[in-house]
């Protein structure tokens, strides 16, 4: 599996797949360590990850999507219970993926020894996304809450606008209070700048207000209305 050092202690891994590259995060504490997400469960992300650390691992998957948490079941791994259903339809018995005995996500600080990460609840993308927030490497790893190209709002188990911009509104403070510089998402090849999160707030307003008018598209899963700001696009089914 292909992984690169982004910051001091902490790994991007990335694993090709259906539906596009995703990427995890391994962040070390001097006592544990934090795996960010577990991919499509294809790769040989356990051995990767034992190659890269001797610390206790701990798995907080951003959201229950299949490309997100397949790899649980080789790990002592975490999920918010909002997103149970999703994980679970996405690995019953027919499929022949191993499903993971999940445990419920906390919120709030979690200590991996000498650093501390503050996981936050950011519903949107699902019910039970979350986004890890880490002042050591000054990044916020935000799962598919924010990702380069489009968002998608246009799920079934996704929220409407409205709640997204609460979600990125709590973000945004967040990562003003500690600092952060970066935001490292589910998906995409580069690092984003805080901008991206100011200009997704941006078109949320705008989109809420009546300002911008969505189009209307049909992605299969993911349909509703596609608005855009700049470079910046949600595609959502509800305000
Ligand atoms: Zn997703």
């Amino acid at each position: 599996m292909e992984y690169k050092l982004i910051a001091p202690d902490t790994y991007k891994l990335i694993e090709p797949g259906p539906a596009g590259r995703v990427n995890m995060y391994l962040l070390l504490g001097k006592e544990r360590a934090l795996l960010i997400d577990s991919g499509y469960g294809k790769a040989d992300l356990k051995s990767t990850v034992e190659r890269l650390t001797n610390l206790p691992v701990i798995l907080y998957n951003t959201h229950g999507h299949p490309d997100h948490a397949l790899g649980s079941y080789a790990f002592d791994a975490y999920l918010r219970k909002e997103d149970e259903d999703i994980y679970l339809s996405a690995t019953e018995p027919q499929y022949g993926i191993r499903r993971a005995a999940m445990k419920e996500l906390p919120l709030g600080e979690l200590d991996l020894g000498g650093r501390k990460v503050l996981v936050i609840l950011t519903p949107g993308h699902t019910q039970g996304s979350i986004c890890v927030l880490d002042p050591l490497a000054k990044m916020a790893f935000v799962g598919d809450t924010i990702n380069p190209g489009e968002v998608w709002l246009g799920l079934q188990e996704s929220t409407g606008v409205g709640q997204y911009l609460e979600s990125l509104l709590t973000l945004q403070k967040a990562c003003e209070r500690l600092e952060i510089a970066y935001i490292q998402s589910g998906h995409s090849a580069k690092p984003m700048n805080m901008n991206k999160l100011a200009n997704l707030i941006h078109l949320s307003r705008n989109i809420l207000s009546g300002k911008t008018k969505g189009k209307a598209v049909n992605e299969g899963l993911c349909q509703g209305h596609r608005a855009t700001y700049k470079y910046n696009c949600i595609i959502y089914r509800d305000l």
